[in-house]
C-alpha cells in the first residue's frame, strides 16, 4: 500500500514540476495600470502572467531571462477584468420577445446564449453574475469553465425564486390552463417552508447565488412593478438557507416597502433598488447591503416601450415610469453612502453594451475611478471572490484588459477595450 502511494504521489510532484517549469510567461508591458486597491494610476508597469495567475507587477517595461512572450499595452490604460453583477445570458431584449416563452426549447436558449456570452467577454467583462433563467445559465457555465466556449466567468442564480404571481412566477400572463400551480422546483414559494425547499432545489441543480423578486418588476406580465412580493419571514428564511449553501442572495426590488423587508431580511445586495427612499438608504449603510444599480437597463427600457409593440399592454406604463427613476435614486444613494457595486441587467438591452453603466453611474456624480473599482473590487467583494478577483494582484487570476483613451476622465472610452486576457489565455490582442 505504502509504495503505491509512494509511486503515485512522485508521478503527481513530477506532474506538477513539468507544468509549473513549462508554462510560458506572458509580459504585459502597460502604459498605465489602475491600481483599484490603491484608488491610484501606475504608470509604465509590467504584469507577469504565469499560467491562469498573476505573478509579480513591476516597475518599468522589463523583460526575462527564459521564455516569454511580450504583448505591448503601453499606449492603453489597463485594469482588471471587468465584473457585471446582474446580467441575464439567456436572452436578447427585442420586440414582441415575451413570445419566445412559448417557441423556444432549452437548446435554441442555449445556442442563443453562446453570441451573448462572447459579446460580454470581449467587451472587457470577464466575470459576470447572471442573475436568472431557466437553468441554462448553468449548463453555460460549465461549457465556459472547461474551456468549450468562449464567455466571462460565469456565477450564476439558476432559476429565480419569486412568490404566487410574482416577477419571475414563469406562468405569470398565462391562459388559465398553462397557468398550473408551479412550486419551489420552479422557483415559485409561499412562507419560510418553501423557501428552504426552494434554495435546496437552487443547490441541486448546481446554482452560486440565489436571486430573489422582492418586488414586483417591470418585465413581467402583471400589473404592478413596485409591490412588495415576500414577507420579511420569507427572506429570511431564504436567507437562512442560503447560508448553510454557501450562497448569498440577490434580491430584485423596485418599492420602497420591498426594498426595506429585503434588506431587514438579510440580503446581500438590491438589484435597481429603483424607489430606494431615506430610510431605506440608511437600513442599507446599517446593514452593509449594496445597491447594484443597473441604470441602462432603466434607460433601456424607457426607450423601448416608445417603440409601438414594443411590450405588452401591461408592461409598457410600467417601462415608462420605473425606468427614467433609478439613475437619479443611484445618484441620492451614493451620495448617502450606499455601497454599490456595478451592474447592467443585459439582456434586457443589447449585451457588449454593458460598458454604458460607466456613462451612467458617472453622469450621476460618481468619478470614474470609483465606477471601476465598484466594477472591480466591490463587484468581487459582492461575490465572495476578492481573495482571487477584482485587483491586478500576485496570486490572483489573470483577468486583464486595456482600454484606449482616457477611460478615466472619459467614461465612453470604457467601450474601447482593446485587449482582453482571462484566466491567463488572450481572447482580444490589440
Ligand atoms: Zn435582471
Amino acid at each position: 500500500m505504502n509504495l503505491v502511494f509512494k509511486r503515485v504521489f512522485s508521478v503527481w510532484l513530477l506532474m506538477l514540476a513539468v507544468q509549473g517549469g513549462f508554462a510560458q510567461k506572458i509580459y504585459l508591458h502597460c502604459g498605465k495600470v489602475v491600481d483599484v486597491e490603491a484608488g491610484k494610476v501606475l504608470e509604465q508597469q509590467t504584469i507577469v502572467v504565469s499560467g491562469n495567475r498573476i505573478e509579480s507587477i513591476l516597475p518599468g517595461y522589463t523583460s526575462s531571462a527564459g521564455m516569454a512572450e511580450y504583448i505591448d499595452l503601453k499606449a492603453f490604460t489597463v485594469m482588471p477584468g471587468l465584473i457585471d453583477m446582474h446580467v441575464h445570458l439567456e436572452s436578447e431584449t427585442k420586440k414582441g420577445g415575451v413570445i419566445e416563452r412559448f417557441t423556444l426549447n432549452p437548446p435554441d436558449i442555449a445556442f442563443n446564449s453562446l453570441a451573448f456570452a462572447e459579446a460580454t467577454l470581449m467587451t472587457g467583462f470577464t466575470t459576470v453574475r447572471d442573475l436568472g433563467g431557466t437553468g441554462v445559465n448553468i449548463a453555460l457555465r460549465n461549457a465556459i469553465n472547461r474551456g468549450a466556449v468562449i464567455g466571462p466567468r460565469i456565477f450564476t442564480a439558476g432559476k429565480t425564486i419569486a412568490t404566487t404571481g410574482g416577477h419571475g412566477d414563469p406562468t405569470n400572463g398565462m391562459r388559465k390552463d398553462l397557468m398550473s400551480n408551479p412550486g419551489p422546483e420552479d422557483g415559485v414559494i409561499n412562507g419560510p417552508e418553501d423557501a428552504y425547499a426552494a434554495v435546496r432545489q437552487r443547490y441541486k441543480e448546481g446554482s452560486d447565488v440565489i436571486k430573489i423578486t422582492a418586488t414586483g418588476g417591470v418585465l413581467s406580465q402583471a400589473k404592478d412593478g413596485g409591490n412588495p412580493q415576500f414577507t420579511v419571514d420569507e427572506v429570511k428564511a431564504v436567507v437562512s438557507a442560503a447560508k448553510d449553501y454557501g450562497y448569498k442572495v440577490a434580491a430584485h426590488a423596485h418599492g420602497a416597502e420591498g426594498i426595506k423587508r429585503a434588506i431587514k431580511g438579510g440580503v446581500s445586495s438590491i438589484e435597481h433598488g429603483t424607489f430606494m427612499d431615506e430610510e431605506g438608504m440608511q437600513l442599507a449603510k446599517e446593514y452593509g447591503t449594496y445597491l447594484v444599480p443597473t441604470i441602462t437597463a432603466g434607460k433601456a427600457t424607457a426607450d423601448s416601450a416608445k417603440i409601438p409593440g414594443y411590450y405588452t399592454a401591461i408592461v409598457t406604463p410600467k417601462a415608462l415610469a420605473t425606468g427614467p427613476q433609478i439613475q437619479a435614486t443611484f445618484a441620492k444613494a451614493y451620495k448617502y453612502g450606499v455601497k454599490i457595486a456595478f451592474g447592467t441587467d443585459a439582456g434586457v438591452f443589447s449585451h457588449g453594451k454593458n460598458w454604458l453603466e460607466f456613462v451612467y453611474m458617472n453622469e450621476a456624480g460618481m468619478p470614474m475611478m470609483e465606477c471601476i473599482q465598484a466594477a472591480t473590487k466591490n463587484a468581487a467583494t459582492l461575490l465572495g471572490e476578492y481573495d482571487k478577483l477584482g485587483s491586478i494582484r500576485d496570486g490572483k487570476f489573470a483577468d486583464v484588459i486595456a482600454v484606449e483613451g482616457s477611460p478615466l476622465t472619459n467614461a465612453r472610452d470604457m467601450e474601447k477595450v482593446r485587449f482582453v486576457m482571462k484566466d491567463g489565455k488572450v481572447f482580444k490582442k490589440p
